[in-house]
């Protein structure tokens, strides 16, 4: 690589040499302890060292975010907008910055990075305003004599636990809504990812008090699991894997902490024959190739109508063919980036072999990129046995896969079938047809004619095992109060309780 090409990441990769690697607890960045080695993706080469925490620095953490606290929770939500909107305005600042260390520590192309700073800094001006108009139910006198009002309060502290594939964005996702709510925070970012989250905590210092915004760094045996238990944390909010999210629950359980959980996904890509076909491969070349495939709502599970699957094969072998794959150091022109490590490679290996093994046709790709760094090549199965693995468990990697079905029965009974229900969409052109489809199909987003595609104002949601937790929208800053009723005899005068029934 040529001097000019290395240098195209120099701001991520000055502010990479000059980050404070320490956690980030009370306002200040703590000194070396123990470390670990990030790597980047693109390449295998070791990019830094950060701290590796544990129980005591979550413990040292949780502390600072309680005491902070008690004077958050105080603060009024015009208060608490102005600090959100300074640090809308410090993302927005750094944003050349924060979208090249992102793209450094995960391999993504710059042009994905630089998609998701501005989509983090406008959440934090969404929640900012959102605050600001949150009502609480009617208030009045519902039991004769007593004036009754609804509070809506923080709930205290939240451990949010964050994943790889969207470090800054979903950071964002999870600290916006429970500061504006007047919580606290200890952020867990991924150990493979953790560069972004400690920008946006030096962003914050000199806007936020110290404490109420915090960062641990871990892995999740140790960090992650110290947050679900740990006395002191309200609530817990994790974005990750279906597993990771089962052991967090059973974990925050014991102690009956409030979860948020916001798991993996199978996005379903139902394709009727009178879409627009070219339409569609555009749609799942973009959102199917989108990050490497590494989303929740990633669309590589399409499911064709059987009389126009072999046309739509074609245009998706076409588009998987040309796109180009490099390191994002080689420029704008790079729209697909290698996986986040081996242990991901390999297990898009396994499941595109094992796919082929049960009858899959490879129409194109398939195996890794011949060069240093974890790339996988575009791929395209079709003929996919809608049982099958492939068509059914999430694959995280940069893998369409092919199936059809016969009718709109046929299509939402194989869109359905996997346990997750994260996002769908349905590509016609006929809206009657998208309306009867959307009202069968249980996910929490559904598009028509696009895949993708978020709105700070709207909720992003999974049904069954893709969890419940509600991220963005005014739904999030729900998730992350508590209601309290407060009854005041308007007599001054205590009432017998068995005047206590509404009528
Ligand atoms: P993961 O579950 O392995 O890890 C997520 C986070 O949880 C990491 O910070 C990890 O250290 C931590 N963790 C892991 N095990 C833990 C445990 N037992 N206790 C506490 N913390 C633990 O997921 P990942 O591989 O980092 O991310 C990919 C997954 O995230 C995919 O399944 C993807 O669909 C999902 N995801 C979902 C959404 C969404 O909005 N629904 C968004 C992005 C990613």
């Amino acid at each position: 690589m040529s001097t000019t090409e290395n240098d195209l990441l120099g701001n991520g990769a000055a502010a990479i040499d000059s980050l404070p690697a320490g956690h980030f607890i009370g306002g200040r960045f703590t000194g070396p302890g123990s470390r670990r080695v990030v790597l980047n993706p693109a390449t295998g080469d070791v990019l830094c060292e950060v701290a590796d925490g544990g129980e005591a620095e979550v413990d040292q953490a949780v502390r600072a975010a309680v005491e902070a606290g008690r004077g958050w929770r105080r603060t009024t939500p015009g208060e608490r907008a102005e600090a959100l909107l300074a640090i809308a305005d410090a993302i927005d600042e750094n944003a050349a910055l924060l979208a090249e260390a992102e793209s450094l520590n995960t391999g993504k192309p710059l042009t994905v990075s630089q998609v998701e700073v501005p989509s983090s800094s406008d959440i934090f001006r969404f929640m900012a305003g959102a605050a600001r108009t949150a009502q609480a139910p009617a208030a009045g006198e519902y039991l004769r004599g007593h004036f009754s009002v609804i509070r809506r309060e923080p709930v205290g502290v939240v451990g949010a636990i964050a994943p790889w594939n969207y470090p800054l964005m979903i950071a964002a996702w999870k600290t916006a809504p429970a500061l504006a709510a007047g919580n606290t925070l200890v952020l867990k970012p991924s150990e493979l990812t953790p560069l972004t989250a400690l920008l946006l905590a030096g962003l914050t210092s000199g806007i936020l008090p110290p404490g109420v915004f915090n960062v641990v760094l871990g892995d999740g045996p140790d960090v992650g699991a110290s947050l679900s238990t740990m006395s002191g944390v309200d609530m817990v909010s994790f974005t990750g894997s279906v597993r990771g999210g089962r052991a967090v629950a059973s974990a925050a359980g014991q102690t009956t902490k409030r979860l948020h959980l916001e798991l993996g996904g199978k996005a379903p890509v139902v394709v009727f024959a009178d879409a627009d076909l070219d339409a569609a491969a555009a749609g799942i070349r973009a959102a199917g190739f989108w990050n490497s495939g590494q989303d929740c709502g990633a669309a590589t599970r399409v499911l064709c109508d059987v009389s126009v699957a072999g046309e739509l094969t074609e245009r998706l072998v076409a588009a998987a063919d040309s796109l180009v794959v490099g390191d994002p150091r080689e420029g704008g022109q790079v729209e697909l980036g290698p996986l986040i490590s081996e242990t991901q490679r390999r297990r898009v290996t396994r499941m595109v072999d094992n796919a082929i093994s049960a009858g899959a046709v490879r129409a194109t790709g398939g195996g890794a990129v011949d060069r240093a760094g974890y790339f996988y090549r575009p791929t395209v199965l079709s003929h996919v046995d809608s049982d099958s693995e492939v068509a059914q468990q999430e694959i995280f990697g940069p893998v369409v896969s092919v199936e059809t079905f016969a009718g709109e029965r046929e299509a939402a009974a194989k869109a359905n079938a996997p346990d997750y229900g994260l996002s769908a969409s349905v590509w016609t052109n006929d809206i009657s047809r998208a309306l009867r489809v959307t009202d069968e199909l249980h996910f929490g987003t559904v598009w028509t004619n696009t895949h993708l595609a978020t709105a700070s104002e709207m909720p992003w949601v999974g049904f069954g095992s893709s969890g419940y937790g509600r991220d963005m929208s005014t739904y999030a800053l729900d998730d992350h109060t508590r209601t309290k009723h407060v009854m005041i005899a308007l007599s001054g005068q205590p009432e017998p309780p068995a005047e206590g029934v509404s009528r």
